[in-house]
């Protein structure tokens, strides 16, 4: 089965990657498309260490680049819920979009492994882009493969300090936070 896995970032995936690449059944790509990433500077970090992390796994990764602060700047800059619930939609919408269109079979995303985000609400977004463009969502309760994500990655790959969107960058009060000017 042809699977596009959306790649949110190095560390999320590369415990994925590492499980799924050795399943004969399944022949996988990666697609980084974050159009939440702001600003620019954070948005080249993670992408790079992306595409590393790829080439690491001879993994065939799709890129989409996409600035999305304009969005978030004027239109979710209200409750949380809101905000994030449009950027899971968002990201996973164009990975269905475009597995339809290369001809996968089935997608799913790093974002499944995190247990800092909504993991129920990612899943049932994730059959809803299913259904919309008549594909298989890939469900796994990656959570497990957390730690070992980030243990691949300590040393190798970027770690951000922060979620992603410019609210986040706000929000966080990470110590090694980047200082960036967001206005
Ligand atoms: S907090 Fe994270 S999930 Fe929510 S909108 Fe910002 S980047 Fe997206």
């Amino acid at each position: 089965m042809r699977l596009l896995l959306h790649i949110c970032c190095a560390p999320c995936a590369v415990a994925i990657v590492d499980k799924l690449k050795n399943q004969a059944e399944l022949s996988l790509e990666g697609f980084f498309y974050n159009p939440n990433i702001h600003p620019i500077q954070e948005y080249t970090l993670r992408k790079a260490s992306v595409e590393d992390m790829a080439q690491g796994f001879n993994l065939p990764l799709l890129t989409k680049n996409e600035d999305g602060m304009a969005l978030w700047k004027e239109k979710l800059n209200g409750d949380k819920a809101l905000r994030c619930n449009t950027c899971y939609a968002l990201r996973l919408d164009e990975t269905a979009r475009l597995a339809k269109e290369k001809g996968f079979e089935a997608f799913t995303t790093s974002l499944l492994i995190s247990p800092y985000q909504d993991h129920d609400l990612i899943r049932t977004l994730g059959e809803k882009m299913a259904q919309k463009y008549q594909l298989k969502f890939y469900y796994e309760d990656f959570r497990e493969l957390y730690r070992k994500g980030r243990e691949m990655s300590r040393g190798k790959y970027y770690m951000q300090k922060f979620c992603g969107c410019m609210y986040s960058y706000a929000e966080s009060d990470h110590p090694k936070k980047p200082i960036y000017l967001l206005d």
